[in-house]
């Protein structure tokens, strides 16, 4: 009698099929020193891309971007983090669309940030590693991911001022009840309304989501309106991103808290997909 389960691993993994195993099985690395540089597009293409967003970063700010984009390109082949591989192209569409949120983040409280759906840490991990004076904390469902996040904000020198948290955006209004973030980011996690509904029981009264759009959004938007006025915040706002950076049709979408948000929010999934805003 055969089990198909030991017929199958009984014949051996083909040397091919070994050699992956055993890359899977190899630790990922930790520390950026044991990784290779970033070449020279990387650093042109950040560096128009500052000059565009009118940016200068501090030495240990950069230093700290640069061993996460290391950090992502080294974990990428085992952890699916990005589909973006060419570091140039890092450079442009995570490390450049992340702080085209900068100025507009100064120019309001900026002591705390919480980024939503974090995945390789874009856009909380370089925010934060600007913002020098705001504790941020990353979130995302996918453990693997939160190992991740926790790997790089360890690398490059961030543990004082970055957590990270394995949960579900859903939950963290019931975790913490009183919680009050001044700036709440999110990109590429969900609908706008949703992020809404997430988003601003969190946030303190003046406090900011800042969601990452692209395309048109017309249709997510009058929802979120609606949400933004049930949940008491004010209408969104929204800054686009200059054409220079290349990031055609970029948008960032900004709902600032105005008072207090009603009990009950955020609603069940099931119930937000029954009733739509
Ligand atoms: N913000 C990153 C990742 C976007 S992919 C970037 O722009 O590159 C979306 C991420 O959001 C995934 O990592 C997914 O695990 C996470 N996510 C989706 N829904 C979530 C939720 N409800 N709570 C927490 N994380 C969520």
């Amino acid at each position: 009698m055969t089990t198909p389960g030991v017929a199958l691993s009984g014949g051996g993994a083909s040397p091919s099929e070994e050699a992956r195993l055993n890359r899977q099985r190899e630790p990922l690395p930790t520390d950026v020193a044991s990784l290779p540089d970033l070449p020279a597009a990387y650093a042109r293409e950040l560096g128009r891309a500052l000059d565009v967003l009118g940016l200068e970063l501090a030495a240990d700010a950069r230093s700290a971007i640069d061993g996460h984009v290391r950090l992502l390109l080294a974990w990428n082949a085992a952890v699916n983090l990005t589909t973006i591989t060419d570091p140039a192209e890092v450079a442009r569409r995570h490390v450049a669309d992340s702080l085209a949120a900068v100025q507009v983040i100064r120019a309001g409280p900026h002591e705390s940030l919480l980024d939503l759906g974090s995945g390789g840490g874009y856009p909380g991990l370089p925010l934060a590693a600007v913002l020098a004076g705001s504790r941020a904390l990353l979130v995302d469902a996918t453990a693997k991911k939160v190992a991740f996040l926790d790997a790089a904000r360890r690398a490059v020198g961030l543990t004082g001022r970055v957590d990270v948290a394995a949960v579900r955006a859903e939950s963290l209004r019931r975790a913490d009840p009183g919680a009050a973030w001044d700036v709440v980011t999110a990109r590429a996690v969900g609908p706008l309304d949703d992020l809404v509904e997430l988003a601003v029981p969190l946030l303190a009264t003046g406090g900011r989501l800042i969601a990452w759009k692209r395309g048109d959004i017309s249709v997510e938007l009058a929802a979120a309106a609606r949400a933004a006025v049930a949940l008491g915040a004010a209408a969104p706002a929204l800054q686009p991103v200059p054409e220079a950076l290349v990031l055609a049709g970029h948008v960032l979408v900004i709902v600032a808290k105005a008072g207090p948000t009603p009990a009950g929010y955020p609603r069940d999934p099931a119930v937000r997909k029954r009733r739509p805003w």
